[in-house]
């Protein structure tokens, strides 16, 4: 068992995302060496999420929206495992390798980060054939085959081929959907000009979402500017529209609609961590109750865990994976899941843990929404802002440039907003790259197909 580090209390981490890097860094700001702090993620390093429907666009590099961990935590442990067992009444937890080695990590104080999931739904196909957008290899993917197929497209001679290849289906409208789809859009229009054999009248997206408008988040007038806008491109947006089947690439939709597609993206609703629901892993309560709180750790606003009884005065949980109060909204308001939200909430974690250290009382969460912004491809960008007691539309070039200069000045590590600036610079004097490379996805198919020619001899 990993135990005592010195006399030092133990801040012990699960999840390196927002909530999770900006806890141990600032942790390790207001303690400096008086504690020790581990931080448990599968993967060594914190997807900077906002950024990925410009990955997904070619617009920014993958490494790019990534802080490794170790660089940017000198000084913390950083595990490379997957929680697999919480158990607070013990004051431990249970992390699974990738070698499938267990460690049990015990801990003075517990911070709980882990994020969300994509909600799946039972629909024939749908598990087998889509892809989601959480994660980098996700948006890289999608860039990947969807500016590969251009390029096959335009070879093949099957006009049925050509149209399932040029037929880009993304299922959910919401800000991250919302922005995946315009940003995919608006790479293939900008690669459009190197195919001549291509014409823009050949490409299909399509948005799907159930709900009456995409962009919940937005006032009535901007989520018709918006669809206004999505339309007027030529993405097809499909609203009060179920996906029935995605079996064999063939997809149903609820309006009577049935089309091959040769992509498939996901984005329609996450759901808390799965470790946490589950009795068997996690001694932790969650909200049971039917609604958007459903799995999630319900935290006080001081950002404790609420308990079976009463409030544990050890763990502590933020961001997507907990139900915090909005103490800005109201009564009964509970903070939306967004990255703005959980690197002010790891802040707050941090700094109640020292005082927690130091004996003195904690301070309760409170941060006035600043509003929401989307960038639709280059130039176009979508917002509202909260300014004092008024609420500012914004939308166009303006909203655009406000979106990227708020990410980039919100991304971790001074070399990141460099070189996510670096590369925008590089798009506009060399139009961004038109290389798509699937192939990444099957790195050893060449090798095999040489030493099978070779035999062949
Ligand atoms: C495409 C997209 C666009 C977005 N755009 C915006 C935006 O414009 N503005 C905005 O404010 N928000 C945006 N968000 C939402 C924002 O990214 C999240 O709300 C935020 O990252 C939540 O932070 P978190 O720390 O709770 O979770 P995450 O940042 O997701 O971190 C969770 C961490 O837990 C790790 N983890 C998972 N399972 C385990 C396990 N078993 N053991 C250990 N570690 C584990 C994960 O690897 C991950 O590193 C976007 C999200 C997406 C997907």
């Amino acid at each position: 068992m990993t135990n005592t580090f010195g006399g030092k209390p133990h801040v012990l981490i699960l999840g390196g995302g927002s909530v999770g890097l900006t806890t141990a860094s600032e942790l390790r700001k207001t303690l400096g060496s008086e504690v020790a702090i581990t931080v448990v993620d599968p993967r060594p390093y914190m997807t900077y999420a906002p950024f990925l429907p410009e990955v997904g666009a070619g617009s920014i590099d993958p490494r790019d929206v990534l802080a490794p961990l170790r660089k940017v935590l000198p000084g913390s442990k950083i595990v490379t495992g997957s929680v697999s067992a919480i158990r607070s009444a013990e004051n431990t937890v249970e992390v699974l390798t990738e070698e499938d080695e267990t460690l049990e990590i015990a801990y003075d104080y517990l911070v709980v980060g882990l994020g969300a999931v994509p909600r799946l739904l039972p629909i024939p196909g749908l598990a087998e054939n889509a892809i989601g957008f959480k994660q980098v290899e996700e948006a890289t993917a999608v860039r990947d085959r969807i500016l590969a197929n251009l390029a096959e497209a335009a070879t093949t001679k099957d006009p049925a081929v050509r149209k399932r290849l040029l037929t880009f289906t993304f299922i959910g409208g919401g800000f991250a959907g919302g922005e995946a789809v315009s940003e995919a859009e608006d790479m293939v229009r900008d690669a459009l000009r190197y195919y001549p054999d291509l014409h823009s009248s050949d490409i299909r997206f399509v948005l799907v979402d159930a709900a009456p408008f995409v962009f919940p988040e937005l006032t009535e007038d901007q989520r018709a500017y918006v669809l206004n806008q999505l339309r007027e491109r030529g993405i097809e947006v499909k609203l009060e529209t179920f996906l029935n089947s995605a079996e064999n690439g063939v997809i149903k939709t609820s309006d009577g609609d049935e089309f091959e597609t040769d992509l498939l993206v996901w984005n329609a609703g996450v759901r808390p961590n799965p470790v946490l629901a589950d009795e068997e892993t996690s001694d932790l309560p969650v909200v049971t109750e039917r609604g958007p709180l459903m799995g999630k750790l319900e935290a006080l606003a001081d950002l404790r865990v609420n308990g079976a009884d009463g409030p544990l005065e050890n763990v502590f949980a933020a961001g997507d994976c907990a139900a915090v109060p909005d103490l800005a909204s109201g009564e009964g308001k509970f903070c939306p899941p967004n990255a703005q939200h959980a690197v002010r909430q790891g802040k707050r974690v941090a700094d109640n843990i020292t005082r927690s250290v130091q004996g003195r009382p904690l301070v309760d969460y409170y941060h006035k929404n600043l509003g929401v912004m989307a960038t639709l491809g280059m130039y176009k960008g979508v917002g509202r802002l909260n300014v004092g007691d008024k609420e500012l539309d914004i939308r166009g070039l303006p909203a655009w440039a406000m979106a990227r200069a708020y990410h980039v000045y919100a991304m971790p590590t001074v070399g990141r907003k460099a070189s996510v600036l670096a590369g925008w610079v590089s798009n506009l004097i060399s139009r961004r790259d038109i290389i798509g490379i699937p192939q990444a996805e099957t790195p050893r198919a060449a090798f095999e197909y040489a030493a099978n020619a070779g035999k062949k001899k």
